[in-house]
């Protein structure tokens, strides 16, 4: 279903799965700092919470096995977004890979919020005649007294964007199973629509 590609194979997808399974490349986007990787090692199992094994597939690439409402998922969580060259071409890759995108800002910081709402013009852009699943993820919920971006800001700006929106704290794990399990149900809702 998937495969990953040689080092060397720089012009085809990292991973690339038939359509129709049930394994979702759901890619990390969001401003440096945000809090990308600690979610992403959460997904890992690093801090064992969710309950199941995970495989690394490679660099910032994980793969997980969820139960979600009774029928499994398998993830594939992409967090390349932040790499050594800030190279522009895995971004582009990035922005072409996905089945569904996490764009996270920290609540903390309004230039992530409103670097947020950029990403997902591009994302648009990118993907003009696709209606992927998004979730708009407001990290670092558990810095109260730190807060810039209000929760029903948030809120609004997913409404605008047409997306989901949830708060986490990837430090005191509040949410992030619920984040994960979200994107598997946004990416069905999709699915299921198309079956009909
Ligand atoms: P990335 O650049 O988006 O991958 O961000 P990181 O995952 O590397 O996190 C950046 C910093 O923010 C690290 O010091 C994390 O420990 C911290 N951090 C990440 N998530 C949270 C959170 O939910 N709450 C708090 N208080 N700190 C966080
Ligand atoms: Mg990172």
């Amino acid at each position: 279903y998937y495969r990953r590609s040689s080092s060397s194979d720089s012009s085809d997808s990292v991973i690339s799965s038939e359509t129709g399974n049930t394994y979702y490349r759901v890619v990390l986007i969001g401003e440096h700092s945000v809090g990308k990787s600690t979610l992403a090692s959460i997904f890992a199992g690093v801090q064992d919470s969710l309950d199941s094994d995970c495989d690394m597939l490679g660099e910032n690439t994980y793969e997980r096995t969820l139960m979600v409402d009774e029928e499994s998922a398998t993830l594939i969580l992409i967090d390349m977004w932040e790499n050594k060259d800030q190279d522009n071409w895995i971004r582009d890759h990035c922005m072409q890979i996905g089945d569904a995108y996490l764009i996270v800002y920290s609540i903390t910081d309004r230039a992530s919020f409103e670097k947020a709402s950029e990403l997902r013009i591009q994302l648009r852009r990118a993907r003009q005649t696709e209606d992927i699943p998004i979730i708009l993820v407001g990290n670092k919920s558990d810095l109260v007294r730190c807060r810039e971006v209000s929760v029903s800001e948030g809120r609004a700006c997913a409404v605008v964007f047409d997306c989901k929106f949830i708060e986490t704290s990837a430090a005191v794990q509040h949410n992030v199973k619920e984040l994960f399990e979200g994107i598997v149900r946004q990416v069905r809702l999709r699915r299921d629509s198309k079956e009909k």
